[in-house]
């Protein structure tokens, strides 16, 4: 069993197989995790604490993970398998790593047993055979295909932390997340990303579950469409891989941008003189994490305000996310860029003081995080107006740079 993102003992066909092959085979299971030079401190951090638990603690597992390092096809073909199970991988680099892996073991000694989704990216197409290039048909279609039941008995309480966060959250903030989930300063979402980057949990379970707990239908749905979310954007980066680093929309390969240097270094360290986006940069890099609606708006302003490209922030999120997921980080940046699936016009361009007025009123997420504005009155933080000299000047003119990107997709429109 090679685990990579599937890091549980519970729902998990792949490790099933490779128990009962173990077991008809009279051979021994090897539990094997192999790291991964290109993750992230944050996410790293996580996977090594996961890895300790489930060695030291998950009474399921039945066995102990080899966590080792080096070149997964060489690691691999020292064990002389007779089979390696995997959960499949559909990102571009885990499709190209396990097709070397594969060359390298032969035959059809590296089998998948199951995917990261509850339904797996390629399966759904359109009335003409194509993928889904816009989010609201591709869950309709999603839901109306229904996700696969979960393989095995659900975790109970107690047996697995990440099994209790889930319980905790479907028991106490599942109900009211529709409308709570924009609030900054609330913790009103699941915070499950960061385990679902890493499998500690699957979507599957939390289908099975979600229901099970006093919320009402709008916040289940609300809460499954976010689920449908992260699975529309692996079926299109399956799709269409070149997407990763390209524009989906190629029209937007015309559009002038600025090259990336100071200001995006401000941007990444909280310093644009913007509350909101600071905030939320600063809690990126004090926590890995940051709240959704405020990742739109960093986002956006790196775009639109800033004009750089949006790899560019792709990649600082990429280093720094303890959530960070290929397919939603690539395909939420062109989102907010303008240049992605789904009808989300360029010229629709977030204004950071209207939005930090309205979803962080009272500035309570921008103070926790940007201390030189505490005691400032929140309609002057939201104002840009009497701040403090510690806290730094506005990068640039709202106004007038909002000008500027219209002018820019207007030449290429
Ligand atoms: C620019 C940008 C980059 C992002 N990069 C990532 C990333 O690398 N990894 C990541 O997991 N999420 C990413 N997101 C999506 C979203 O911000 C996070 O999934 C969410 O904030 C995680 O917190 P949560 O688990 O409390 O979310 P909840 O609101 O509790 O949502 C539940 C789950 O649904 C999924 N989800 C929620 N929102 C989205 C979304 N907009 N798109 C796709 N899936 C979603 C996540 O798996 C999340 O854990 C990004 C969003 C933006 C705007």
């Amino acid at each position: 069993m090679w685990l990579r993102q599937d890091l549980r003992s519970h729902d998990h066909p792949a490790l099933d197989a490779g128990r009962q092959l173990a077991a008809s085979s009279r051979r021994p299971l090897e539990i094997v995790y192999i790291t991964d030079p290109a993750t992230n401190p944050a996410q790293t951090q996580l996977i090594d604490n996961r890895l300790r638990w489930l060695n030291t603690h998950d009474r399921r597992l039945a066995g102990t993970i080899r966590v080792t390092a080096g070149d997964p096809g060489e690691v691999l073909a020292a064990l002389r398998p007779v089979k390696v199970y995997v959960t499949a991988d559909h990102s571009p680099a885990g499709l190209r790593r396990d097709r070397r892996v594969a060359d390298r073991l032969g035959g059809s000694v590296l089998e998948s047993a199951d995917t990261r989704y509850a339904i797996p990216p390629g399966t759904l197409t359109t009335g003409a055979g194509t993928g889904y290039k816009v989010y609201t048909p591709f869950f309709n279609a999603w839901q109306g295909c229904g996700a696969d039941p979960v393989h095995g008995e659900l975790p109970r309480r107690g047996d697995d932390p990440v099994w209790d966060d889930w319980l905790e959250f479907i028991g106490h903030r599942l109900p009211g997340y529709r409308d709570s989930r924009d609030i900054p300063a609330v913790d009103g979402t699941s915070r499950m990303s960061a385990a679902l980057a890493i499998g500690a949990i699957h979507p599957r379970e939390m289908l099975a579950t979600i229901g099970s707990g006093p919320a009402g239908a709008d916040d289940c749905l609300a809460y499954t469409r976010e689920l449908a979310f992260r699975e529309f954007y692996a079926d299109v980066l399956f799709r269409r891989p070149e997407t990763e680093h390209s524009n989906v929309n190629p029209k937007f390969n015309a559009m002038a941008l600025n090259t990336s240097g100071e200001e995006l270094t401000a941007w990444a360290q909280g310093r644009t003189g913007f509350p909101i986006v600071d905030a939320g940069m600063r809690q990126l890099n004090a926590t890995g994490w940051m709240h959704n609606r405020v990742r739109m708006l960093a986002a956006s302003f790196l775009t639109k305000d800033l004009h750089l490209p949006w790899q560019d922030g792709a990649d600082y999120f990429a280093a720094t996310l303890i959530d960070f997921d290929p397919a939603t980080n690539q395909h939420s940046w062109q989102w907010c860029a303008g240049t992605g699936t789904d009808a989300s016009p360029y010229f629709r361009i977030f204004n950071p003081q209207t939005q930090g007025k309205k979803f962080d009123p009272q500035a309570t997420y921008i103070t926790r995080w940007v201390p030189e504005l505490a005691g400032v009155a929140p309609a002057d933080i939201h104002a840009q107006r009497n701040l403090p000299a510690a806290y730094p000047a506005p990068l640039v003119d709202h106004a007038a740079e909002r000008a500027e990107a219209l002018a820019r997709w207007e030449a290429i429109k």
